[in-house]
């Protein structure tokens, strides 16, 4: 744009409209001999990411000599109900897939966290205020006192002959014999046992929860068996410890579990029940089978039937369940004579699928409604944006875990209030909510990590905001304005603005603000990559290559960042940057704007615009005061000459003749150039937040038309605090928004208005408190004790006579 050729000066002040510091057009002129500040917010990831290789491709994909370890696990448990204590006899097969030897092997004991003696435990810090909830107080002093008695019996190999092992904290070290060579296989014992926490009192992800009115407990056990860390190409052995917060990174198997429980009990486990007609009733069997083409949820134990379980109580006898899963990464199972149990079979793909809940009766009225919906349409959504549901069942247990994923089965704990006076159930909003989003983000688990299996305790983002992600969009199908708690980019602000922050790439256990971090920021970040950066059709190809590529794999953060661009053709290094990398925030400011129109050359024209905009100016102060003057060229009117009667805004012959020649010498489009009645609006932003982002421009004209412009980011490639943008218009602009549908998660959009707009607020008035008045307060206990000893004196009086 060559601004000689446009009017500027005098007429900019019709609508040049600065806030100050921005960079305008004259200023650059004054810096143009420094050096400038080039912050390249689109450089190249390539540096920061791990070399791509045959394991891995540059692409994003595994590559084509890619491998995985396979662990297979066969287990019995017992449950003690008496002791509250859980032990385990397990037999490992170790398949090394690698191309290395392996000379011992590392398996994580994370239910060994709670001993005394644990890095989690002494590495707990203080409270950050000199107050504590009831809640918090209560675990902290049950977790000091328990005793965890946490045993590892024995480690042998499968004649009984012991093998050398090490304990460090979390982790055991198991020395083999022989190295394990590749493609080798190796199958080895593990005895361990250790007591069982009441979760209600110290939280976690198992425990049992006491119902004190019945006397009877629902477990929910998990990460309670000795199980390999995983062995991989890009980690080695991934064998960090276990401090609380990063989950688990665990390797694919085949599981055959028997688990011994009191003969009252109903187990729902991980995988599928290989003993129905030694552990159901053949009534259970026939609803089952009934309940695999049934369009709605039905029982398979009835609230009646429950409760006449629960009222027998335990006999002393055992039953032992047995269950089968493949391919799975972990193993959990839940266990009570409390349970409903109510399914519903649906197809995902050529897979049938068992949605089960399983629940007490103290859970009703809330989950029979929705626990197993919010099953069926989970998977009914996931499989939509990744891949289908590949498992027989997916199980929602209610108990006492707030929410916690394993293959197959969840634990899920909102449950309606019971008054405690008139038995009276209710339950509010967020409750119900609570309980359809904790049961769709649980089983998406399923998806991410549980089959796209990342390293849940270096990136927690990977699972749990890739999967909230896709729990925004299940939520959002399921009814209109569903209150999603996380995915809008407005919903974000707060936390992008605010000070303990820690970039989305970070280890899990150094997060701060855990759940805004590596829940609500990635998944939003994805949300905006979906609607605003790349669109819904390259996003959801992008994601489904992601999920398809990575099904039963282990990938890493570049995978993902790979694999997305790969699949969109999107650079997106600054993206990544920006929204994983760093804790900037969006922010763009609109700071000023420019309007010009084509100086036509024609002095008729030109010095009568030029008059127009001079009497347009205000009149001085002083003028307005000297209206009345009596001034001496009005006294003496022979004072008045030629220049009195023509201003400076007079156009003379010699004007005239040198436009003529001037037209003369102009090519035909180069006159019509001049004649060009357009408006030209430079906008001035600002990029006040540091991260780059697209620029969404919402412009209203004089005639009442308007419209969307869609900036993208790399407008900011050269420049990434300030950057400008010529908008041509045949008509004048009215009001300018910068991202007026709130999509870009922008901090602060005060500043994205012209003309700008108040803050709106409401005033709140208080009334200050009095201080403390003692004299007022001593006069008022004085007057009470009068009263009750008159009172007491009157009846001692009355039972005298
Ligand atoms: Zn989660």
């Amino acid at each position: 744009m060559k601004f000689s050729m446009l009017r500027s000066g005098l007429l900019c002040l019709t609508f040049l409209w600065s806030l100050g510091s921005g960079a305008s057009i004259s200023k650059r002129a004054e810096i143009a001999d420094q050096k400038m500040n080039f912050d390249d917010k689109f450089r190249q990831l390539e540096e920061l990411l791990p070399t791509p290789n045959d394991y891995r491709t540059a692409s994003g994909a595994p590559g084509y000599r890619y491998w995985q370890q396979q662990v297979d696990y066969k287990m019995d448990l017992r449950l003690d109900v008496k002791n509250q204590r859980i032990s385990g006899e397990e037999i490992i097969t170790y398949k090394n897939n690698s191309p290395d030897s392996l000379y011992y092997l590392w398996l994580h004991l994370e239910s060994r966290s709670r001993d005394q003696s644990a890095g989690r435990v002494l590495t707990q810090t203080g409270l950050d205020e000199p107050k504590v909830s009831y809640r918090t107080l209560r675990n902290i002093l049950e977790s000091n006192a328990f005793d965890l008695d946490y045993r590892i019996e024995s480690v042998t190999d499968m004649d009984g002959k012991a093998i050398p092992h090490t304990i460090n904290d979390t982790m055991m070290r198991v020395d083999l014999p022989r190295p394990l060579r590749p493609t080798r296989s190796l199958s080895f014992k593990v005895k361990w046992s250790f007591n069982i926490h009441d979760q209600k009192a110290m939280g976690g992800r198992f425990g049992y929860e006491f119902f004190k009115e019945k006397n009877n407990y629902i477990y929910q056990m998990s990460v309670f068996y000795p199980r390999l860390a995983a062995y991989s190409d890009a980690g080695g052995w991934h064998n960090k410890q276990f401090l609380g917060g990063g989950e688990f990174t665990l390797e694919f198997g085949d599981y055959e579990v028997n688990i011994t429980v009191p003969a009252d009990h109903v187990v729902a486990a991980t995988g599928t029940l290989e003993n129905p007609s030694s552990v159901l009733s053949s009534n259970q069997r026939q609803r089952l089978s009934q309940a695999k083409t049934s369009s709605k949820p039905m029982y398979i134990i009835t609230p009646e039937e429950a409760k006449a379980n629960e009222a027998k109580g335990a006999s002393g006898d055992s039953k032992t369940w047995r269950f089968k899963a493949d391919k799975v990464r972990d193993f959990a199972f839940a266990s009570s004579p409390k349970f409903i149990w109510d399914a519903q079979g649906l197809k995902s793909g050529g897979q049938d699928v068992m949605a089960m809940s399983y629940y007490p009766e103290e859970a009703t009225p809330l989950w029979e409604t929705y626990s197993t919906h919010a099953i069926v349409h989970t998977i009914e959504q996931y499989n939509q944006y990744t891949f289908d549901y590949p498992y027989p069942t997916a199980i929602s247990v209610n108990g006492p875990v707030g929410g916690m994923e394993y293959p197959m089965i969840t634990f899920n704990g909102p449950r309606p209030e019971i008054d405690k006076k008139t038995g009276e159930r209710s339950y509010s909003r967020r409750t119900k909510y609570g309980l359809i989003s904790v049961i769709i983000h649980e089983i998406g688990h399923n998806y991410f990590p549980m089959i796209v299996n990342s390293d849940e305790r270096q990136w927690t983002w990977m699972d749990e905001g890739v999967n909230t992600f896709v729990q925004f969009l299940a939520e959002q199908s399921w009814e209109e304005n569903y209150p999603s708690r996380r995915g809008e980019a407005r919903n974000i602000i707060d936390y992008m603005a605010s000070e303990k922050q820690v970039p989305i790439m970070t280890n899990s256990e150094s997060l701060w603000q855990f759940g805004n971090n590596a829940y609500g920021k990635p998944a939003t970040a994805l949300n905006i990559l979906r609607e605003t950066i790349l669109g819904r059709e390259l996003f959801d190809f992008a994601f489904r290559e992601y999920a398809r590529r990575w099904k039963f794999k282990r990938p890493m953060p570049a995978d993902f960042f790979r694999t997305m661009e790969d699949a969109s053709g999107v650079d997106l290094d600054w993206f990544w940057r920006g929204w994983f990398y760093s804790t900037d925030h969006v922010d763009i400011s609109l700071e000023e704007i420019h309007h010009f129109t084509i100086n036509t050359q024609n002095k008729e024209v030109e010095r009568s615009f030029d008059k127009d905009q001079y009497q347009a100016e205000p009149e001085s102060i002083t003028k307005q005061r000297n209206r009345s003057l009596n001034r001496r060229v009005e006294r003496y009117p022979e004072l008045s000459d030629f220049y009195n009667r023509y201003d400076r805004f007079t156009v003379t012959g010699k004007d005239r003749k040198a436009f003529d020649k001037l037209v003369k010498g102009l090519e035909p489009e180069e006159k019509a150039l001049l004649q060009s009645k357009k408006h030209f609006y430079q906008f001035e932003f600002a990029n006040k937040g540091g991260l780059v982002m697209p620029i969404i421009l919402q412009l209203k004209f004089s005639n009442g038309s308007e419209e969307l412009l869609r900036i993208p980011a790399e407008i900011w490639r050269r420049h990434s605090q300030a950057v400008s943008k010529v908008v041509l218009s045949d008509h004048e602009l009215v009001s300018a928004t910068v991202d007026p549908f709130w999509e870009t998660a922008d901090v602060d959009t005060y500043n994205n208005h012209f003309p700008r707009k108040p803050y709106e607020s409401r005033l709140q008035v208080y009334k200050r408190e009095k201080s403390r008045n003692l004299m007022k307060e001593m006069a008022e206990d004085q007057k009470a004790e009068a009263k009750t000893s008159d009172a007491a004196e009157e009846s001692t009086a009355k039972e005298t006579h």
